[in-house]
């Protein structure tokens, strides 16, 4: 019913937003969040798109992405005053970043011999938050790699020979450039961060405002949701969740909504957000 994780052509996913929103209208989801890296330009049209659905709700969101020495983490914002300009100067900011940094990896690829052209890349992008996973399609297509998931394993990955490192916020900056524009700030996928770490980190977090954290994410077994669902009540953090739907590519990947996520939960983020969640139909 609930899925607070989705990607779009904005950022690295495949679908244009409206198309995400109709899959989510026929699956009969009831609330879904739109969160695209360092982006808001889906947001509008998913919105639009909601009009045609009165049984969907859209939360406006984000994703932002930081990091800290040993792990990339990555900060969910929801209910953000998006608008406002100078938070719009900032992403843009971070995207003109991406640019640069894309292009940086591929020249780092021609010098091990692999050839790929940026235009490619841009394709890919289709005029969207520029990352990893469109170097990795002009890879595929170019014949170097036989599945994306190669191209991190061998050369984009964070120890890859061909990773550059993206302008940095810390994660503390990107929850406070969430509560600064009124939004809710969340942890993403909290696995990805290393054991020792995770505590430290959200001690860090919710001094600046954490709200919450996901603990349904896609490829999590049962254990590791309790474990972080524990957590999560312990600090009184929101417990949070979605598939981290990039578009129907990719073997083993989850489709829209297929992460169990309680209604609940949107009802607490909509709460926090000074609304009241209204399910029709
Ligand atoms: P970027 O934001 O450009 O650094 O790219 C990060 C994105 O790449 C993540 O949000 C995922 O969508 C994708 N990604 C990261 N690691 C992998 C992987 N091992 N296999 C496939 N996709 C990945
Ligand atoms: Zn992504
Ligand atoms: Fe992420
Ligand atoms: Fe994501």
């Amino acid at each position: 019913m609930v899925d607070l994780h989705l990607h779009t052509v904005a950022s690295d996913g495949v679908l244009r937003p409206r198309e995400v929103v109709r899959r989510a209208a026929r699956k009969g989801l009831r609330v879904i969040a739109i969160t695209d890296h360092d982006s808001t330009e889906g947001l509008a049209e998913a919105l639009a798109e909601a009009e045609q659905h009165p049984g969907l709700t859209i939360i406006p969101g984000i994703e932002l992405s930081t990091d800290i020495p040993r792990s990339e983490v990555h900060i969910l914002g929801y209910f953000i005053d998006y608008e406002n300009a100078g938070f719009q100067q900032t992403l843009a900011q971070f995207r003109a970043s991406r640019y640069q940094r894309g292009e940086r990896m591929v020249q780092k690829l021609a010098e091990l011999g692999i050839s790929i052209p940026w235009e490619r890349v841009l394709h890919f992008s289709d005029g969207g938050a520029v990352g990893r996973p469109h170097v990795a399609q002009a890879m595929l297509e170019a014949g170097y790699i036989s599945s994306v998931s190669e191209a991190f394993l061998r050369y984009i990955g964070r120890n890859g020979p061909a990773y550059v490192e993206r302008q940095k916020m810390t994660p503390a900056e990107a929850v406070s450039l969430v509560r600064e524009r009124s939004g809710s700030a969340v942890l993403a996928h909290p696995a990805d961060i290393d054991e020792g770490e995770l505590e430290p980190l959200l001690d860090d977090l919710q001094a600046v405002g954490l709200a919450g954290m996901e603990v349904h994410y896609q490829g999590y077994p049962p254990e590791l949701v309790g474990k972080l669902l524990a957590i999560a009540k312990r600090r009184g953090l929101v417990p949070c969740g979605g598939s981290d739907y990039h578009g129907p590519h990719g073997p083993g990947e989850l489709g829209i909504g297929e992460v169990d996520v309680p209604l609940e939960t949107a009802h607490r983020l909509f709460a926090l957000a000074g609304r009241r969640l209204e399910l029709t139909a």
